[in-house]
């Protein structure tokens, strides 16, 4: 055979491929439409697929799940939502998450008033509770300085902790954020900050995973870190 009808040959095959190929990503897009289900129940799988940590996989079985739920346990689910979004607000002293202001801890006698922890979330102020090795006071920032997500110093809880420190018996401020580059970012910014204070100014000990979270670090290892503070 001729070289050029081979030639032709391989191109013929070539174009048949590609539709073919084309062919199959059409067919699967279109049963993938063709899978989504109709009005309400679509609706609450795409609610729960919003969801931090949740795949659209998670979302539809969750949806399911309620489907088939007693009108008892999804009304639960409801009031609790509602419940959530009306009573929750955050601390006008700390910025923690409560149902009246000053939260319980802020307001605590017992608490050690002279030092303060600074976290990021709320969620930081429960994995540090629950060390039992912490007795004094937390400020929550509400994020991180992160350039990336454009989150700036001023986005943050950064003002209300600096009034806080003003005229107060606090001695001691431990910055307690994530082991992560906008953690760290965060910490070097408010320990520059702090340092014009008299304050003693401390931070986590290693032991925590690098890159890691504080909501996922064990009781011990958190523990620990914060026994092993130091001066920054
Ligand atoms: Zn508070």
């Amino acid at each position: 055979m001729a070289v050029q009808s081979q030639a032709k040959m391989r191109n013929r095959a070539k174009s048949t491929n590609q539709r073919n190929r084309k062919h199959c990503i059409i067919a699967n897009l279109m049963e993938t439409m063709a899978l989504a289900y109709d009005g309400a129940i679509q609706r609450l799988i795409d609610a729960f697929a919003h969801l931090p940590g949740i795949g659209p996989k998670g979302a539809q079985r969750i949806a399911f799940y309620l489907l088939n739920a007693s009108d008892e346990e999804s009304q639960g689910l409801i009031d609790a939502i509602a419940e959530v979004k009306e009573k929750i607000r955050f601390c006008d002293i700390c910025g923690n998450v409560c149902e009246t202001s000053p939260c319980p801890v802020c307001a605590d006698p017992r608490r050690d008033h002279s030092v303060i922890c600074v976290v990021e979330e709320p969620k930081d102020v429960m994995s540090i509770e629950r060390t039992r090795e912490y007795r004094g006071l937390y400020h929550v920032l509400g994020g991180v300085i992160n350039p990336m997500a454009n989150v700036q110093p001023s986005d943050l809880n950064i003002a209300k902790l600096i009034e806080r420190l003003k005229d107060s018996e606090v001695t001691e401020v431990i910055l307690a954020l994530n082991p992560n580059v906008e953690g760290e970012a965060t910490t070097s910014f408010l320990s520059q900050l702090l340092s014009q204070t008299d304050i003693k100014v401390t931070r986590l000990a290693s032991g925590l995973p690098v890159g890691g979270d504080l909501e996922y670090a064990d009781e011990i290892t958190l523990g620990r870190a914060l026994a092993g503070r130091r001066a920054v």
